[in-house]
C-alpha cells in the first residue's frame, strides 16, 4: 500500500512520562507505517519548557494559528513536588492554560463510546459531549466575610467618575458576600466555538443557564447565545438539520439523564467544573475520553482528557510492565488527522481516522484491552494487555481493514 500524502503539516506538540512514551509507540506502529505524516513538531516536555523558559509553548500556539489544527499530547502542569523533580527555574503555567488563552478556544470533551463498556446511565447510547465555558464566574470571584452588621453594596466607577450602586443586603449580623463578573467578549468566544463545533460534528447544541433567577448575569449569557445564533449560524444549523436548544439548567440536567444523548451540552464554568466529572464517571474512564480545543476562529488542537499518568511512568522507568490505555491518545491523532484531510480536501486522510478509530473499538470489542478497561467491561474474560501489545493489537485490526 503507497503511503498516504499530506499537504499541511499538523502541529505535533509532545508531552511528558508514560503518554510521552505512548505518542512514540502510536506514531512508531500506527501512523508511520501507513502516513507520509508531515508535521511541525514542538517540545512540549517539561525539560524542554523550562529550557526555552517556556517559549515553546507559545510557539506551538502560534503555529496552530498559522495552520489550523494541532495534536497534542499530555503533559505536566508543574507543582511544588515538579520544581524539585525537574529543577525547574520557574513554577511555569499550564501548557493548556496558556494554549486556550492565546487561541481564546473553549474545551469540546466527548466520551468513546465502546460495545461492553456501559455507561451507568442505560439509556445513553451516543456520546454526550461537554463544552465548558473557562472564563470568569466563580472561577475569579471576590468574597468578603462580613464580621457584623453593615451595608454591602456593588459599586461600579465609570472612568468619568460616575458611579452606579445596588444594594446587595443590609446584614444585621455575620455572613460572607462573593462578586462575579464576566465578559461580553469571553460570553461571544465561547457561543462562537460551540456553534462552530455544533456545525463541525452535525451535533444538536444545548445550553442552559439560571437565567429566571439571574436576571442580568445569566441572562446575559441567554441573550448572547440567541443574537448570535439568530445573526451567523441560524441558516446553517437548518441547511446541517441541526438545532440549538436553550433551557434552565435544572431542566437541561433533567433531560440530560433521559436522554439517549448524542449532543452538544454547553455549560457556564461551574456547571461545566461539575457536569462533566458526572458525565465522564458515567460513561466509564477517563482513558476514555477525548477533548478538542475549538477557537471562535476555527482553529483545532486535539488532545486526551487524561493526564500525564505519571503513576505508570515511575513503574515503566522501573522496568515493570505497564497497561496504559492509549485510546483517548489515538483518538486526538485521528481527530486531528480527520480535521486535516478535511481542511486540505485529502479523504483518504479521512477515510485512514475513521479506519483508526474503528480498529480501536473492534479491538476492545473483541475483548482486547488494557488493565483500566478490564476492570470495568462486561465482556467476560477479556485479555489483559500491556501498553505496547494493546497498540501492536489495534495495529493487526487496523492492517486487517487497509
Ligand atoms: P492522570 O494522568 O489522568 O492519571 C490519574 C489516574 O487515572 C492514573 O493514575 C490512572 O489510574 C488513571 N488513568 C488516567 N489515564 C489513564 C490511561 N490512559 N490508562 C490507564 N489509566 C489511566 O492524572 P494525574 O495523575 O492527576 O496527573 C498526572 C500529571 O498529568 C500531572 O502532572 C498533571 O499536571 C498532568 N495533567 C495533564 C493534563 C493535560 O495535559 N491535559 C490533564 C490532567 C493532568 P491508576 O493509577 O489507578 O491505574
Ligand atoms: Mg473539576
Amino acid at each position: 500500500m503507497d503511503k498516504i500524502l499530506m499537504t499541511t503539516p499538523l502541529v505535533e506538540m509532545d508531552g511528558d512520562e508514560m503518554t510521552r512514551i505512548l505518542w512514540s509507540m502510536i506514531k512508531e506502529e500506527l501512523l508511520l507505517p501507513f502516513i507520509d505524516l508531515k508535521t511541525e513538531y514542538y517540545d512540549l516536555g517539561l525539560e524542554h519548557r523550562n529550557e526555552t523558559n517556556d517559549q515553546v509553548t507559545a510557539d506551538s500556539a502560534n503555529a496552530t494559528k498559522k495552520y489550523g489544527v494541532a495534536v497534542k499530547c499530555a503533559t505536566i502542569t508543574p507543582n511544588a513536588a515538579r520544581m524539585d523533580e525537574y529543577h525547574l527555574k520557574e513554577m511555569w503555567k499550564s501548557p493548556n492554560g496558556t494554549i486556550r488563552a492565546m487561541l481564546d478556544g473553549t474545551v469540546f470533551r466527548a466520551p468513546i463510546i465502546v460495545k461492553g463498556i456501559e455507561p451507568c446511565v442505560k439509556n445513553w447510547k451516543k456520546p454526550i459531549t461537554i463544552a465548558r465555558h473557562a472564563y470568569g464566574d466563580v472561577y475569579k470571584a471576590s468574597e468578603l466575610k462580613i464580621p457584623a452588621a453593615g451595608k454591602v453594596e456593588l459599586v461600579y466607577t465609570r472612568k468619568d467618575g460616575n458611579e452606579t450602586r445596588e444594594l446587595i443586603h443590609n446584614f444585621t449580623g455575620a455572613g460572607v458576600i462573593q462578586g462575579q463578573h464576566n465578559l461580553n467578549d469571553s460570553i461571544e468566544s465561547f457561543a462562537r466555538s460551540c456553534f462552530t463545533y455544533a456545525l463541525d460534528v452535525k451535533q444538536d447544541l444545548w445550553f442552559a443557564t439560571k437565567d429566571t433567577i439571574s436576571k442580568k448575569y445569566d441572562h446575559t449569557f441567554k441573550d448572547i447565545f440567541q443574537e448570535i445564533f439568530d445573526a451567523e449560524y441560524k441558516e446553517a444549523f437548518e441547511k446541517s438539520g441541526i438545532t440549538y436548544f436553550y433551557t434552565l439548567i435544572d431542566d437541561a440536567v433533567a433531560r440530560v439523564m433521559k436522554s439517549e444523548g448524542g449532543y452538544i451540552w454547553a455549560c457556564k464554568n461551574y456547571d461545566g467544573d461539575v457536569m462533566s466529572d458526572m458525565i465522564s464517571s458515567a460513561f466509564g474512564s477517563l482513558a476514555m475520553m477525548t477533548s478538542v480545543l475549538v477557537s471562535p476562529n476555527g482553529y483545532y488542537e486535539y488532545e486526551a482528557a487524561h493526564g500525564t499518568v505519571q503513576r505508570h511512568y515511575y513503574k515503566h522507568l522501573k522496568g515493570e510492565e505497564t497497561s496504559t490505555n492509549s485510546v483517548a491518545t489515538i483518538f486526538a491523532w485521528s481527530g486531528a488527522l480527520r480535521k486535516r484531510g478535511e481542511l486540505d480536501g485529502i479523504h483518504t486522510l479521512m477515510e485512514f481516522a475513521d479506519k483508526l478509530e474503528a480498529a480501536c473499538v473492534k479491538t476492545i470489542e473483541e475483548g482486547k484491552m488494557t488493565k483500566d478497561l478490564a476492570l470495568i467491561t462486561s465482556i467476560e474474560q477479556p485479555t489483559v494487555l500491556n501498553s505496547q501489545d494493546f497498540i501492536r493489537a489495534i495495529r493487526q485490526s487496523l492492517e486487517e481493514t487497509l
